[in-house]
């Protein structure tokens, strides 16, 4: 594994952490300890400063398209290496290399089509008043960070770099401590790209150290955090106490689905099992709770059970290209979903798994529970894991009340062949993005990607993605 490294990128170097210290990596198809890598620090965080500042006004000057052609260029090194970033993935955070396509595809397309945003990019020029000729100036904010979470870092690491860099900034990224290893390799990539020293820079350390000194630092003034709702609250609070730095926040979900009788139910199965399975149900978007119309309850219930079967027929070591089902990233993780299932055994029925699985690894059962109230803890609160409830319905207005009953609002689908309806109850759902007969992981680089109320602040990706990273600034020129 050539481009893997446990250093820090720092100044396109490959830098050891000035106080020496080493996270250890378990790995959790086994639950061994496997790598070790380098642990950053506050200190860290400034040299990094140093180097960021350096180096984004020469960035920032360049010409469009010599931006374009680097990102384009690491793009296509993203697709080069693949599958030492895909095998390293697996390793890491325990995702069956099997599923990882979707990520590597998906990552140097952002990158590829920020690029033509880069190079598309115009700014506003008014004479509506007389005397003056007025124009608009996006200019980047300079010294930027990104703080990422371990669930899909490839993914993250393309949201937050290619638009900050694309912007003309520097930026910092803070990876997560369960998974910084394909955040590294990006980094070693994006020096072979031929990005300059400094612009991207790759941390790897935990949070109220690295990622709290990013958040409250004085010179940094944009921060995107994608994580928890709970640290992202932190970060928002961090950043208005130390310089008051632009916040896109990227937080969690718990997407409800609609399924209503005309829907072709066997892809409605399918892709919903897929959902909540993809990630082992670690994904911010995963869809966990299904209302399904009551009249056709009992086929669909079969159909989405032969197919959480059918998608977690293999479980066993993210390694191997045959397995369908992976582990968990780690004890933890595995524990708190282990607790949400106990308690979901005494809120409603569990219609599949719910087992203890006899072997190493922080493995879990796909969980799938019926006949659970709308306030139980299972329906409200984020698992993260691959569990699922179960409800019907009867109205359209009822289906709609309850799938908004939620302070999450990151992603919601319905399935219904009827246009009028699909499209209706897609307008009225509450989340940042809507699938039509479709569900998460749907996603594309030109559409924008964020959370409607507890979900997030700000959004991702789509046209308009640069402006996230950049200021504005109008200029008035008087004339005689
Ligand atoms: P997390 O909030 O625990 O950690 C996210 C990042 O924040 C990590 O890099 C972590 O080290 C850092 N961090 C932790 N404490 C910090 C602090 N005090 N100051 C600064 N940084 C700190 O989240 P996680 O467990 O890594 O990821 C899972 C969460 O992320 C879930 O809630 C999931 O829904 C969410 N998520 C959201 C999206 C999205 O696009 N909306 C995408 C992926 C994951």
């Amino acid at each position: 594994m050539p481009i893997v490294t446990p250093k820090l990128i720092i100044n396109n170097q490959e830098m050891p952490c000035i106080s020496g210290k080493q996270m250890m990596l378990i790995d959790p198809s086994t639950g061994k300890e496997w790598y070790s890598v380098d642990e950053a620090d506050s200190e860290d965080v400034e040299v990094a400063v140093k180097h960021a500042e350096a180096a984004w006004p020469t960035w920032s000057a360049t010409h469009a398209a010599v931006k374009a052609a680097t990102m384009r260029k690491f793009a296509g090194l993203i697709r080069k290496n693949a599958k030492e970033l895909a095998e390293v993935e697996a390793r890491t955070m325990g995702r069956p290399v099997s599923l990882l396509n979707f990520d590597l595809a998906v990552a140097p397309a952002i990158f590829d089509y920020i690029a033509s945003l880069v190079e598309t990019a115009h700014s506003t020029l008014t004479t509506n008043t007389p005397g003056l000729l007025s124009y608009t100036l996006n200019q980047p904010y300079g010294v930027t960070a990104g703080i990422i979470p371990w669930n899909v870092p490839m993914l993250m690491f393309a949201f937050k770099v290619a638009p900050a860099v694309g912007a003309g900034n520097a930026i910092i990224i803070k990876s997560s401590e369960k998974a910084p290893l394909t955040p590294l390799m990006l980094g070693k990539l994006a020096v072979e790209a031929g990005f300059p020293p400094g612009l991207i820079q790759v941390l790897s350390g935990y949070g109220p150290t690295v990622g709290a000194t990013l958040a409250r630092h004085m010179k940094i003034r944009k921060i995107s955090f994608t994580g928890s709702l709970g640290v992202g609250r932190l970060i928002q609070k961090m950043s208005s106490e130390s310089n008051l730095k632009a916040v896109t926040l990227e937080l969690g979900g718990k997407s409800p689905t609609i399924v209503f009788p005309d829907a072709d139910l066997p892809s409605a199965a399918k892709q919903l099992a897929h959902s909540i399975l993809m990630y082992s149900g670690q994904s911010c978007m995963c869809t966990s709770r299904l209302y399904i119309h009551s009249s056709i309850a009992e086929e669909f219930t079969k159909l989405y059970q032969k197919a959480i079967e059918a998608q977690a027929s293999v479980i066993g070591s993210a390694m191997d290209e045959k397995t369908t089902h992976g582990p968990q990233v780690d004890k933890i993780q595995h524990d708190k979903i282990k607790h949400y299932i106990e308690v979901g055994k005494t809120e409603g029925n569990v219609l599949l798994g719910g087992q203890n699985l006899n072997q190493d690894g922080f493995f879990i059962q796909p969980t799938v529970f019926t006949d659970v109230k709308d306030d139980a803890v299972i329906v409200r609160e984020e698992i993260f894991g691959p569990v699922s409830v179960l409800s019907t319905f009867e109205t359209e207005e009822e289906a709609i009340q309850r799938a908004n009953d939620s302070e999450y609002g990151l992603y919601a689908s319905v399935f219904s062949k009827n246009i009028n309806r699909a499209t209706r109850v897609a307008s009225a759902l509450d989340a940042g993005s809507v699938g039509v007969n479709c569900t998460s992981p749907t996603l594309a680089p030109d559409m924008p990607f964020g959370g409607y109320k507890q979900s997030g602040l700000g959004r991702e990706l789509g046209p308009s993605c640069l402006y996230a990273w950049k200021q504005t600034k109008s200029v008035f020129v008087k004339l005689d």
